[in-house]
């Protein structure tokens, strides 16, 4: 809701703005006319803080977006641990076993022949590098 109004915003501001442009060739022509170059400048001032207004709008739309996303990720990593010792935050994923492992056990857990790893989901911290790397399946054979 907040970032359609910044948006609008932007765009009514730019609309200024470009309006304001319009009147310079005119204010700097072969007749200048001084009224017209200070009435530019003040509808694109006018148009500059529409955009900055709007920018301001969706600037603090996404911090509170990225704010509640953040808590929702900590609760739901805070139940994340290794499936073999329980203890550690699991890095890594075995595909073919359907197990969340952490560094150690990664170790014991090991097999050339059919294990395929990905990075596990269920990470609570660098998220993004999660879920972008969740696609590809790192083979360790
Ligand atoms: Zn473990
Ligand atoms: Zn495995």
């Amino acid at each position: 809701m907040a970032t359609k109004t910044g948006t609008w915003l932007i765009g009514i501001g730019v609309c200024f703005a470009f309006l304001g442009f319009c009147a310079f060739p005119a204010a700097f022509g072969p007749n200048p006319d001084k009224t017209l170059l200070s009435g530019g400048l003040t509808v694109l001032s006018t148009g500059m803080t529409l955009v900055a207004g709007g920018l301001y709008i969706k600037a603090r739309t996404l911090r509170g977006a990225a704010v509640s996303g953040s808590a929702s990720q900590t609760n739901r990593g805070r139940k994340a641990s290794c499936e073999k010792c329980g203890k550690n935050e699991p890095v890594i994923q075995c595909r073919v076993h359907q197990v969340h492992l952490c560094g150690g056990c990664l170790g014991d857990h090991y097999d050339f022949r059919t294990c395929a790893y990905v990075p596990s989901t269920r990470r609570s911290t660098a998220k993004g590098a999660a879920y972008t790397h969740a696609g590809r399946s790192l083979t360790l054979s």
